[in-house]
């Protein structure tokens, strides 16, 4: 058998590896959580965004140059048409042994239509993004979404031994004093959950300051409740998690506001143009449509991400800024994908 060449990996200027890529496939979405999009969101013109082939081979290049990782997401990675195709084509990374992981994060409307594909595509641990257990507030934070969807997906994902990981945001007033209860219902059902401190992308109809919860608090909250011991668990992801004693279960947090996780970053993101960002609480972004289009060989792309990697900054500096309330980063998370 031919040995399989050894990923040459891309280090930054901050000597952190880059093995970790996050592909946004679209900026739609089929809700419009209110924390994430404006109501009325003008979307990119369907002309704009790289073929399913052309993601591809970006994805393809990526995990020549190191990528070990590989999370769809979006928008809603499973409104895009034909996903499943792309899933199958990079699945063959894992057959090889080339990529250790593929997986996505989704809103769970339409997973229960491809969990068993999924499955059969070699992905093994997926993210479901969810706010609350009440139908109607469900409703309302996602501006339409059908909680009963969301859990016939999850059965369903259950079902084809897929792996999930709840992800809630945590917003003030709205779900604060409901995080017990779901991560009594996560935990019960053998799921790690993981809460997210808001971030401020993207222009959105609410007023920021209004729902900022700092996770610091939440955890005080908590500790009130349960006991939370600090665990090293790590998923690849900036997430601390802790072990909940009472439940036995595991939960994350995600703290991009009170914490900087910055010096452990060791990925970039992807989106759907072909567009790469070096930080999510960043401008600085590489085009990388431009280069694999200019040539069918990959040396130009593969100059352009080594060049881009180059620049990958220090860290971000997400401020919710309470005179302005301007949005730190002017794009949405549905572009980069969170
Ligand atoms: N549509 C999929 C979903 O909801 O899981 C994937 C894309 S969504 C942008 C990825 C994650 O980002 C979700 O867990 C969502 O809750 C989170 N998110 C969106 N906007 C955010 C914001 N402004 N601050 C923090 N998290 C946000
Ligand atoms: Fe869509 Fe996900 Fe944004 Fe909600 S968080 S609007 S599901 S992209």
């Amino acid at each position: 058998m031919t040995p399989m060449p050894i990923p040459t990996s891309m280090i930054d200027p901050f000597g952190r590896s880059v093995s970790y890529l996050r592909v946004s496939v679209t900026d739609r979405c089929d809700f419009r959580c209110t924390y994430c999009m404006a109501e009325d969101m003008t979307f990119l013109p369907k002309k704009d965004l790289l073929s399913l082939e052309e993601l591809d081979r970006l994805c393809t290049v990526f995990v020549e140059k190191g990528v070990r990782r590989l999370r769809l997401t979006g928008g809603e990675p499973l409104v895009r048409k034909n996903i499943m195709h792309l899933v199958r084509q990079l699945s063959r990374h894992l057959a090889s042994g080339a990529l250790e992981e593929l997986t996505l994060t989704t809103n769970g409307s339409q997973l229960y239509r491809f969990a068993d594909e999924l499955a059969d595509c070699g992905v093994r641990r997926i993210n479901v993004s969810m706010d609350t257990l009440d139908p109607d507030k469900f409703r309302a934070i996602t501006r339409w979404g059908d909680l009963s969807r969301v859990m016939e997906s999850i059965e369903a994902a259950e079902r084809a031994g897929l792996k999930i990981k709840i992800n809630a945001v945590a917003l003030k007033g709205f779900n604060d004093t409901e995080i017990p209860s779901m991560i009594e219902w996560a935990h019960g059902r053998g799921m790690d959950m993981t809460v997210i401190e808001t971030m401020p992308m993207g222009e959105i109809d609410a007023d920021r300051t209004d729902q900022y919860l700092p996770l610091s608090q939440l955890r005080a909250e908590l500790e009130r409740r349960y006991t939370l011991t600090d665990i090293p668990f790590k998923t690849g992801g900036p997430a601390r998690y802790v072990e909940v004693a009472e439940t036995g279960g595991r939960l994350g947090f995600i703290t991009p506001m009170t914490h900087n996780f910055c010096e452990s970053c060791n990925r970039v993101r992807l989106t759907c143009t072909g567009t790469l960002y070096m930080c999510l609480g960043q401008d600085d972004a590489a085009d990388l449509r431009h280069s694999l289009r200019a040539s069918e060989g990959n040396e130009l792309l593969s100059n352009a991400i080594d060049e881009a990697i180059g620049r990958k900054p220090k860290g971000h500096d997400f401020v919710i800024d309470r005179r302005t309330k301007r949005p730190a980063v002017s794009r949405h998370m549905s572009v980069t994908g969170g």
